[in-house]
């Protein structure tokens, strides 16, 4: 099946993370059988939606695998020329939510999956959807826990996150955190009869300022992302209901993304001795820490043979770091082979008029399918 037909289909089911992907999944699920891989559906804990994982070939031997998330981010608020949901050609010009990011690069695994169709391969090409990146990552770790019964470790993984088809070795880690100060209500004309909870919070956040500052004047540095050093930062707060009333909560989200060799826990540690220190000294009566999300660094691999292999049949040089985070840390994390290699440009990505070139599909089939000739025997 051709890759701009499969994207077409891609593109109208608008899977969007946090809800069900039932409807995604039976999709490339229907497109995978046809292809005659081996298909495992992988129900996650939610219970309404899941990863899927297929492999071609012989699944024992060591091969390649290709991964990609289902989910896309909403387009609301967003001023689309034409329906995000339908595939749209306009001026050379594919569009569409997700075609950049990635729903492109998903099209291009399936339509390698269908060329491979009843071919013999001596190793196994491996096709990995996750669900849920889009909120912090939270599907694929499922996935990979399950690895080790579904397959021999993969030689290396390929995750198709847009870029230009470079291969790309580094990525910063993240953690992202809600911290959430209660205090006591109170009549704003009597406050010492209440515990106002925006102050620590404010604290908190001043806190945060300094301790970014911190890591860009003495913490650790990387010369390959922009900016070189570790960031953490206040993005969200939210307290109080009237003017007239001592507020008894207020919550700060706080987001760290640090280099690899830097611990992005460790800083985030320092921000939770600050919560709680504010604790002790009676400023809150409790301090409720919340996980939002988090992913490892991706370092480049010890080995370079994944790396010289994809600059090789891609024909791009290999692309130190990006500044956006990926799944490919944590395919890492678990001692796996990772890069980063995709179809179409992050800066195209999250944002209205999103969209992806015909010639960039090609160009990604062409490399999945120089991939799979490595596995032929
Ligand atoms: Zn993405």
């Amino acid at each position: 099946m051709h890759v701009t037909d499969i994207l077409s289909e891609l593109i109208a089911i608008p899977d969007l993370p946090g809800q069900s992907n039932a409807a995604m999944g039976a999709c490339i699920g229907k497109h995978l059988d046809n292809a005659g891989a081996t298909v495992t559906l992988l129900p996650g804990p939610e219970g309404d939606r899941g990863n899927i994982f297929a492999t071609l070939g012989p699944a024992d031997e060591r091969g390649y695998l290709l991964s990609g998330h289902m989910d896309v981010v909403p387009v609301e608020g967003q001023d689309w020329t034409s329906d995000p949901f339908s595939l749209t050609a306009r001026d050379g010009k594919l569009y569409g939510r997700g075609t950049s990011d990635m729903k492109g690069f998903l099209a291009s695994m399936l339509a390698t999956a269908y060329a491979l169709k009843d071919k013999p391969l001596r190793q196994p090409l491996h096709f990995a959807f996750s669900y849920d990146e889009e909120i912090g990552c939270r599907g694929v770790p499922h996935m990979i826990t399950e690895m080790p019964r579904l397959c021999a470790p993969p030689l290396g993984c390929i995750i198709g996150e847009p870029s230009d088809m470079h291969p790309v070795l580094s990525h910063k880690g993240k953690r992202a955190v809600s911290f959430t100060f209660k205090g006591r209500a109170a009549h704003s004309s009597t406050p010492d009869a209440g515990l106002n909870a925006l102050y620590p919070a404010a604290d908190l956040a001043l806190f945060v300022r300094g301790l970014n500052l911190e890591l860009a004047q003495s913490g650790a540095k990387d010369d390959r992302f922009d900016p070189p050093h570790s960031t953490v930062v206040a993005s969200v707060i939210t307290g109080g209901t009237a003017v007239n009333i001592i507020p008894d909560g207020c919550t700060v989200q706080i987001e760290c993304r640090a280099v690899p060799g830097q611990d992005a826990d460790a800083i985030i540690d320092r921000v939770l001795q600050f919560a709680r220190a504010a604790q002790r000294s009676g400023a809150a009566d409790a301090v409720e820490v919340t996980d939002l999300s988090s992913y490892p660094a991706l370092t480049p691999p010890d080995d370079p043979a994944l790396e010289s292999m994809m600059s090789e049949l891609t024909g791009h040089p290999v692309q130190q770091a990006v500044s956006f985070g990926t799944e490919a840390g944590l395919f890492q994390a678990a001692g796996h082979a990772a890069l980063i290699c995709g179809p179409g440009s992050m800066s195209r990505a999250h944002r209205a008029d999103e969209y992806i070139t015909q010639s960039e599909l090609d160009a990604c089939c062409k490399v999945l399918g120089l991939l799979a000739d490595q596995l032929r025997p």
